[in-house]
């Protein structure tokens, strides 16, 4: 899915197992609307249907098919939190910040909870069935501890639990962990099958508003709006979004977005079906799980599969050995999986920011955007989407430290790639030593 990979061969499960197919036409031709929005992953479908809720007409291109993007990719963890955390935040911005912060996580969630309600998208899976954290050290669970204790005192959140290691070993099958935080309240979802399911949703409700494989190659301000010019045709709006995020380097169109993001490469295996007996000992409640390490690996079981994720290879392209690391990784926590097969592998790009925050709002009086997920954007995408379209009507919701303000550029960008190794061998070198 993002560049051939040699001996590998490429199939995400998602492609495999998603029920709905769909063909949507490319823009063909010039068209109108209130707003223009560029990028048809989770942020510009959330956007689009804002906007429509709210009586603003949409229209939204993709370069690609519905799905090409990190929100055809992902691994489908709906999770509340952002990269840095609420103890953090609450350091360096004090309490009332933090509170906003954690609110806007939960909010998150609910959005797209409501959507897939909105839309009946049973295609999603959506299940709440909440997120464990493993810790792979007694300082780590030390840490993660005293993180959840911090939460409930100061936050009030009470859908965190401590588990031990032996509850954890129950759990997940692995004997890896020194215990966990299981976070209640948050779940799994099939991301194909999401963002299908929002595409065919919109189109079955506003009409066509979707076009496909409809690059947008220049965006020209007009006395009264802007005019977005695609390979096969324009459209005149008053205002455009541009959802491009870690995939803003496919035309110059999203330069602004380009410039301020680290793209970085999220690498999925999954196993052929497991034996009963495997499928009955490991991952038990069929939760998402994911561990403490900084260079952090998740799982999760779909259909009887075994699903694990992690840092991919760096550079352009995948690579084998990126994805024989993952497996290695993989048998290393879970003992049980030597011998099991691979069946499906495939990657994509994060969008990482300086600050690990998201941000959301206007570049200027015509052009909103909402970008810089950090990884873990299924459920923060689909509420910046709906905020953008706030900001693009006019409106300043409250979104705290997400301001565009706080997204800088980032520094030296054509040497990110040789920063991205150092920063990750770094990170690998503080795991591996337990800090
Ligand atoms: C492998 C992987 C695993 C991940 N796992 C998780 C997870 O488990 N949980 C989690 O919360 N997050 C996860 N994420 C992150 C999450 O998928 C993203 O944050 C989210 O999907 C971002 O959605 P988006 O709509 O902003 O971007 P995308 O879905 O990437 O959409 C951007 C779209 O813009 C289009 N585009 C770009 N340029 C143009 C142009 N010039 N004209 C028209 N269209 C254009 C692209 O074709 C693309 O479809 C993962 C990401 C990856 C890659």
């Amino acid at each position: 899915m993002s560049g051939p990979l040699p001996g590998a061969g490429i199939a995400s499960l998602w492609r495999d197992t998603a029920d709905t197919e769909l063909d949507l036409p490319c823009l063909n031709g010039d068209t109108q609307a209130d707003v223009a929005i560029i990028g048809a992953g989770y942020t510009g479908l959330a956007a689009a249907h804002r906007l429509a809720q709210r009586g603003v007409s949409p229209i939204v291109v993709d370069a690609n098919p519905i799905g090409w993007g990190a929100s055809g990719r992902n691994g489908g963890v709906v999770s509340a939190k952002f990269r840095l955390s609420f103890p953090s935040i609450a350091q360096a911005h004090g309490m009332a910040v933090a509170r906003i912060m954690h609110r806007l996580c939960h909010q998150a969630v609910d959005e797209v909870e409501g959507l897939i309600d909105d839309y009946g998208l049973s295609g999603a899976r959506f299940t709440r069935c909440g997120n464990l954290r493993c810790a792979h050290t007694e300082r780590a669970f030390r840490c993660i501890t005293e993180e959840a204790e911090w939460m409930r005192r100061e936050l009030g959140d009470d859908s965190l639990r401590c588990l031990s290691a032996g509850e954890v070993a129950e759990e997940t099958g692995s004997h890896a962990f020194t215990g966990g935080v299981l976070s209640s309240g948050v779940g799994t979802l099939h991301p194909l099958g999401y963002v299908r399911g929002l595409a065919e949703g919109l189109t079955q409700r506003h009409g066509e508003i979707l076009f496909e494989r409809s690059p947008a190659t220049g965006i020209h301000r007009e006395s009264d709006g802007v005019r977005v010019v695609t390979t096969s045709g324009e459209i005149r709006a008053r205002q455009a979004i541009m959802a491009t995020n870690a995939y803003s380097d496919l035309t110059s169109v999203s330069a602004m977005i380009k410039s301020r993001l680290v793209p970085f490469r999220s690498s999925i295996i999954a196993t052929e079906v497991l034996p009963t007996t495997l499928q009955e000992r490991l991952l038990v409640n069929a939760r998402s799980y994911g561990e403490t390490r900084r260079m952090m690996r998740w799982f999760r079981k779909v259909d009887g599969r075994f699903v694990f994720g992690g840092r991919g290879a760096f550079g352009k392209r995948d690579s084998k050995s990126a994805f024989d690391a993952l497996q290695r990784a993989m048998v290393s926590m879970f003992p049980d999986l030597a011998g099991i097969d691979i069946t499906h592998r495939w990657s994509g790009h994060v969008g990482m920011t300086l600050d690990a925050l998201p941000h959301v709002g206007r570049f200027d009086d015509r052009l909103c955007y909402a970008a810089g997920y950090n990884g873990a954007g299924v459920a923060m995408s689909t509420l910046l989407g709906r905020l953008a379209a706030d900001f693009a009507i006019g409106e300043t919701p409250e979104v705290a430290l997400l301001e565009t303000s706080r997204l800088k550029a980032v520094p030296f960008y054509p040497l990110r790639e040789v920063g991205i190794r150092l920063v990750a061998g770094w990170y690998q070198f503080l795991d591996a030593v337990g800090r």
